[in-house]
């Protein structure tokens, strides 16, 4: 008798396409990524901050945003 386990095959495999609900890119869904369902942490960042943004009415200063785009255009 052939006993096969599917249902583990079916919870490891590895190429899981999913899109980033922020930018839409596509990417695999890993364990190994902390961001998921994210493609990265900026991303993870920005859906946060839309809802915390939503709760709290944190005022958005224009001059902090800028600044943040050149320091990843730097980095
Ligand atoms: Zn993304």
């Amino acid at each position: 008798m052939i006993c096969i386990s599917t249902t583990s095959d079916l919870l490891t495999m590895p190429e899981a396409i999913i899109k980033c609900p922020t930018c839409g890119k596509a990417l695999a869904w890993l364990s190994s990524n902390p961001y998921r369902p994210f493609c990265s942490e900026r991303c993870q960042l920005i859906d946060l901050g839309e809802w915390a943004d939503e709760n709290r009415s944190i005022p958005v200063d224009p001059d902090h945003d800028d600044m943040t785009e050149e320091d990843l255009d730097r980095n």
